[in-house]
């Protein structure tokens, strides 16, 4: 998805050093506990919130979304530098994924395509957060300053629009 827009260069990252030479960061979906633990084995935890929190622009999509959050309930928090309250697999099950489309104002004008996959959904929104999409009466889509968080998967369709919007993050962040 990245590829597709103009002026982005992704790359994976794995490293501390990696990190530190990037301008932006997408935390992609997986499995939280797991992408957790690997962050602490391999010592990437602490340096990534530090960016975080000095303002580097980070997009956290499902997993990524639970990664962030102050409030797991029922668990202890990761990242925890967002101020959301999260519902992992608030959903239900693997078999409960499901896609839907809706306007969020603030990305397009026109309906995106939403992809969950046993999702979480947020709770409570505190503080500065900014709820972008609630759905059915959940948010899905919230962002608080350089900090953008999306229940669902934009990676999975063929619409750009959450990427651009967040390359715009960056780049804003860089001037
Ligand atoms: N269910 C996963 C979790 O709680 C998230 C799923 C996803 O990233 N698609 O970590």
């Amino acid at each position: 998805m990245l590829h597709r827009l103009e002026g982005v260069r992704p790359v994976p990252v794995k490293t501390e050093r990696q990190l530190n030479e990037i301008d932006g960061l997408i935390l992609p979906g997986g499995e939280s506990t797991t992408i957790a633990h690997l962050l602490r084995v391999f010592g990437m935890l602490e340096p990534l919130k530090r960016r975080i929190q000095q303002g580097m622009p980070v997009w956290g999509t499902c997993a990524g979304l639970i990664l962030l959050a102050k409030d797991i309930q029922g668990e202890h928090p990761h990242l925890g530098v967002m101020d959301i309250v999260v519902k992992r697999n608030a959903y239900g099950r693997q078999i409960d994924s499901f896609e839907d489309t809706a306007v969020v104002p603030q990305i397009s004008p026109d309906p995106l395509p939403l992809v969950f996959i046993r999702a979480p959904w947020i709770e409570r929104a505190e503080g500065n957060t900014q709820v972008l999409l609630q759905l059915k009466g959940h948010i899905v889509a919230a962002l608080e300053d350089n900090m953008l968080v999306t229940s669902f998967h934009p990676e999975l369709t063929q619409c750009t629009a959450f990427h651009r919007y967040f390359a715009d993050l960056v780049r804003a962040h860089l001037e």
